[in-house]
């Protein structure tokens, strides 16, 4: 049969050189590489530019087996939906930070008028066969905007950070016309279990859903189906990337500089759900209750800067950088520096070879739909020689992660012990708890991520749908 077509819409999408048949190396590109080899694909979104009078038409480009239709932003689009309705209301609540949520009725207006005129754009270029995945937070009133527009393909979402349960969510005062929204897909794809519980029991209680079992809820007299599908790496190439990056210049310099030192490293966005001044005071912590240990531990933290636009994460990196001057300040020696801290980003060739020289990956986020930087430090360990993984109970990935050593990252002297334990624990331990994490993630990994979802996907090409 003829191979039909896979449509993925996101947010950013970065179109790859022309002459280069590879998809660009961006997260989700990674993740939906086996995708787009069984799929003929459209790959739809904002191109990432904002331009004073944006054209109502996307740029096409075809690249190998994938044809990219990118529209730009104008700088209102970008402020109100990206910036305001998206990053300082929805991210904020999403991760259970009512404090830090800034909603604006201007920014949701523009959030909405956004995903209609993404709608209408992409309406044009569907084609009947078209299975449509839409990805992440930015673009939840899409399915009800192409239903509008008499789309009748199926069209699946996955959202790639936590679900909230109700009485968080329903602060926002957008929070109905979203759940409305969302219930419009087929197929919504959650992190885990938890998530689906919130967003399901949040439907059934708001807008009196009826679950059907297996997931499927009637809402509106429309069928949707809420499951988990928990995002994973492409495990056996981090393992590779870090086995080669012994070559690698600054993996080479990194372990070259700590000597005897031992080096605890986290890597994240410089986000507050991030939890990156938490876990530098949790250093602290250690480093006061084991004196013997100042001298021979450094904590390096990567932390590339993001969404500086936004005022909580301006805030947030004045506040690093004075709990970090403080620690280093008043810990410190001539000879030796508690925390290493850098803002630049490094390829992930870098990363895994950084991750296997670290003998603790500390990963302590606040909240976090999976976290992916846990899987990569577990996918970059050696058998020989496993490091330990001290990490957030409020990370999605936990679930998957359940031998690692789960901490509460709002408890300092908790993760201070969690790290103390890592550096002693005995090689037995660690390659006993390092074992079934590394198995499982590579029978759950990005392949069979998109793979399963996609399955699910498909079951609803059958389904028929009344005219809008
Ligand atoms: N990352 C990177 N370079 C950096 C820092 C991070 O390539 O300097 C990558 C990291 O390897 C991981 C991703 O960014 O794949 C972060 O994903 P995660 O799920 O941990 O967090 P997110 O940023 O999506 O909230």
């Amino acid at each position: 049969r003829a191979v039909s077509r896979l449509i993925i819409v996101s947010n950013r999408v970065a179109v790859p050189e022309a002459g280069s048949k590879a998809v660009a190396a961006g997260g989700l590109a990674v993740a939906l590489k086996e995708a787009f080899n069984a799929y003929r694909g459209l790959w739809f979104g904002w191109s990432g530019k904002i331009a004073e009078t944006p054209s109502g038409s996307p740029a096409i480009a075809d690249r190998g087996r994938v044809r990219y239709a990118v529209m730009d932003l104008s700088p209102q689009d970008h402020r109100e939906y990206y910036s305001g309705f998206a990053n300082r209301a929805l991210w904020p609540i999403m991760h259970y930070r009512l404090g830090l949520a800034a909603y604006s009725r201007a920014d949701y207006a523009g959030y909405q008028r956004v995903n209609r005129i993404f709608a209408q754009a992409l309406a044009s270029l569907i084609e009947p066969g078209d299975l449509i995945w839409v990805h992440d937070y930015h673009l939840i009133p899409l399915a009800s905007e192409l239903r509008g527009l008499g789309v009748a393909n199926p069209i699946g979402y996955f959202h790639h950070i936590p679900w909230p349960s109700g009485e968080v969510f329903n602060t926002l005062p957008a929070s109905t016309e979203l759940l409305r929204a969302v219930a419009d897909y087929d197929l919504i794809g959650l992190q885990t279990e938890s998530d689906v519980h919130n967003l399901s029991r949040n439907l059934v209680d708001e807008l009196r859903a009826i679950p059907l079992g297996g997931g499927s809820l009637m809402v509106d007299g429309r069928r949707t189906r809420i499951r988990s599908f928990p995002i994973g790496i492409d495990v056996e190439g981090f393992r590779q990337a870090a086995d080669r990056a012994g070559m690698n210049r600054t993996v080479r310099d990194t372990v070259a500089g700590l000597r005897t030192r031992k080096l605890l490293i986290g890597v994240d966005r410089l986000d507050y759900s991030k939890g990156v001044p938490e876990r530098m005071e949790a250093v602290e912590r250690f480093f006061a209750s084991n004196p013997d240990q100042r001298g021979n531990v450094v904590f390096l933290q990567i932390a590339p800067k993001s969404r500086t636009e936004v005022p909580e994460y301006e805030q947030l990196s004045r506040d690093v950088n004075e709990v970090l001057g403080n620690i280093n300040g008043s810990l410190g020696e001539p000879s030796w520096t508690p925390i290493q801290y850098v803002t630049k980003a490094y390829p992930r060739a870098v990363l895994a070879g950084l991750y296997r020289a670290a003998r603790v990956g500390l990963v302590t986020p606040m909240r976090d739909g999976m976290n992916l930087v846990a899987k990569e430090y577990v996918a970059a360990q050696s058998e020989e020689d496993p490091g330990v993984l001290v990490l957030s109970k409020f990370a999605g990935a936990a679930r998957q992660l359940p031998e690692a050593l789960l901490v509460n990252p709002y408890d300092r002297f908790e993760v201070a012990e969690a790290i103390r334990a890592a550096l002693y624990m005995p090689k037995a331990e660690r390659l006993e708890r390092w074992k079934p994490m590394y198995e499982r993630m590579a029978r759950e990994d990005v392949d069979w991520w998109a793979r399963t979802y996609l399955a699910d996907l498909e079951t609803f090409r059958t389904v028929e749908r009344e005219p809008p």
